[in-house]
């Protein structure tokens, strides 16, 4: 699994600090989280073939997440895009973006689907055999949602030093891996333990942003491999984080550590502090590894 950060901070765009979006790459999907202003030069600049993207996943409808989504889409159009585009996010952004496209008279001819979101409790919104992405409740000024995307379990894997001293046939290695057992021609069973070795443990990435401290997400969030929470102030600032509805890095390695999370990558930041070194030291009083978000940067999960 691989996370690109394209933009991660607040607010209004400046010469080098983008407003949010992200790639995720996982199990052979692109998904696009977030589309703020200028995320389709973003892209280019990371390499990233807009054909791959048929999935984007917006949290909420502050432009700083999603100013950025006519123009891609303006562009999947001129690139004569013809595979299907699929956006998740909150109730209105069907009109908002379909409002656009009619006053320039400019629809797509590729199938544009639109999946609205209303509920305020964690349901699944795109499932398939590899990858199952679940919202995540936040609390914001407007209506937001974070993204749990996990990978869904593997198969088991075949000892094949074993499956051939049993002499199994290989036509029966797929419903081994299925985890069935085998029965031999006298009538034997082999368990399946005897076969296999665990699968390797389905890994997941959570997206919190824009959100104020929600400790209620802890259960959803548990044990997730790596978890990016908006950390917008430091916890001088508390004051002004609840006032906006916002986190500060503390609060987000609070969630980390009642999560029981892999890693911590924390984003969103103001612009007021200056190195963005603070938030990551404020974070590890809490809760370590802790990582920072910075516009370009890779993460192999
Ligand atoms: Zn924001
Ligand atoms: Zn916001």
């Amino acid at each position: 699994m691989k996370l690109t950060i394209l933009g991660c901070y607040s607010a209004t765009p400046k010469a080098n600090n983008n407003p949010t979006a992200q790639v995720l790459e996982i199990k052979g999907h692109l998904f696009l989280i977030d589309c703020g202003e200028g995320t389709q030069v973003r892209l280019r600049n990371s390499q990233v073939r807009f054909a791959r993207i048929k999935h984007i996943f917006i949290s909420h409808l502050h432009g700083d997440h999603f100013f950025g989504l006519p123009g891609l889409i303006a562009t999947f159009q001129l690139l004569g895009r013809q595979a299907e585009l699929h956006i998740y996010g909150p109730k209105g952004i069907k009109e908002a973006i379909t409002l656009l496209l009619k006053l320039g008279s400019s629809w797509t001819s590729f199938p544009l689907y639109f999946h609205e979101l209303t509920t305020t409790c964690s349901e699944v919104i795109f499932e398939d055999e590899k990858v199952v992405v679940k919202t995540i409740p936040l609390k914001h000024r407007v209506y937001a949602n974070g993204f749990l995307f996990a990978e869904q379990p593997g198969e088991r894997k075949l000892n094949r030093v074993a499956a051939e001293e049993y002499n199994i046939d290989i036509c029966y290695y797929q419903n081994i891996k299925n985890g069935r057992d085998v029965v031999l021609d006298d009538g034997t069973v082999l368990a399946n333990s005897l076969l296999t070795y665990d699968p390797s443990p389905a890994k997941s990435y959570a997206f919190c942003s824009d959100t104020k401290y929600v400790p209620e997400n802890v259960s959803l969030l548990r044990g997730v491999t790596a978890l990016y929470h908006e950390s917008t102030f430091l916890h001088q600032h508390a004051d002004l984080a609840e006032k906006t509805g916002h986190s500060t890095a503390r609060q987000a390695a609070e969630i980390a550590k009642a999560s029981e999370v892999g890693m911590l990558i924390l984003g969103h930041y103001s612009t007021r502090y200056s190195s963005l070194g603070v938030f990551k030291d404020e974070a590890e009083t809490v809760f370590e590894p802790v990582f920072l978000a910075e516009d370009g940067k890779e993460f192999v999960i």
